[in-house]
């Protein structure tokens, strides 16, 4: 199973999290559900601990109904819940375990024991309450609008310019950095010889820097570069 939130919902977590410490922070989330694909969390509700305690969380049921009457409004599923572990590591304690009974939830925790090194895992349960078994989902964490490529660049635009020779190439790859603000990245896809000659050549020569320059298997070439100056 895997599981997606976005780096904006993963932020207001933990500093939701941060502000309640030492007590254990909770909530819900909320998304699209699909069975065998990724599940999308669109929504994180920040509810109250009744607890007070930095080792266990009761979800307020007002604060729950009124969530999931949300859910309902904004047409998404009840993917699951969140709670942090302000001292102990992202994993599901014996009292966790216990409490996890829905084994169409994602249980989602988040560890803040190492310090300025927050730490979120997502987990469902299997079995029945006598063999229940704990297993650990494929978390991803999505910045929206944008690509990691494999190179771990964060692209913001890609341009595929293997159909025109230079200087159109240039023109082309010109006028898609003008559409990005400074510091966003683009990936072009270009072809050996003149383009990779003269492509990266014309783009340090307008100010931008060069991030990469890698060669495809097919001769091919992707550039990643960084836009400078508005
Ligand atoms: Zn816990």
């Amino acid at each position: 199973m895997k599981i997606t939130i976005r780096q904006d919902d993963f932020d207001r977590i933990v500093q939701h999290a941060l502000a309640q410490k030492p007590d254990e922070a909770c909530g819900l989330v909320a998304g699209i559900d699909s069975p065998e694909g990724v599940r999308e969390i669109k929504k994180v509700y920040f509810l109250t601990n009744t607890d007070h305690s930095n080792e266990h969380f009761s979800i307020d049921p007002r604060e729950q109904l009124l969530a999931v009457r949300d859910m309902r409004a904004n047409g998404f599923a009840p993917l699951g819940n969140w709670h942090s572990h302000p001292e102990t590591p992202s994993r599901p304690s014996e009292e966790d375990k216990r409490l996890a009974n829905d084994p169409h939830a994602s249980y989602l925790i988040l560890s803040l024991a190492g310090e300025g090194n927050p730490v979120l895992n997502a987990f469902h349960v299997e079995g029945g309450q006598e063999n229940r078994t704990v297993r650990k989902e494929e978390l991803l964490i999505i910045q929206e609008g944008r690509e990691m490529a494999e190179t771990g660049i964060t692209v913001d635009e890609k341009i595929d310019i293997t159909d025109v020779v230079c200087p159109v190439t240039f023109v082309k790859t010109k006028v898609a950095l003008e559409e990005l603000d400074e510091g966003q990245i683009l990936q072009v896809h270009l072809n050996s010889g003149e383009p990779v000659r003269n492509v990266p050549r014309s783009v340090k020569e307008e100010g931008h820097q060069v991030l990469d320059l890698r060669e495809n298997e097919d001769g091919t070439y992707e550039l990643f570069i960084k836009k400078v100056g508005d």
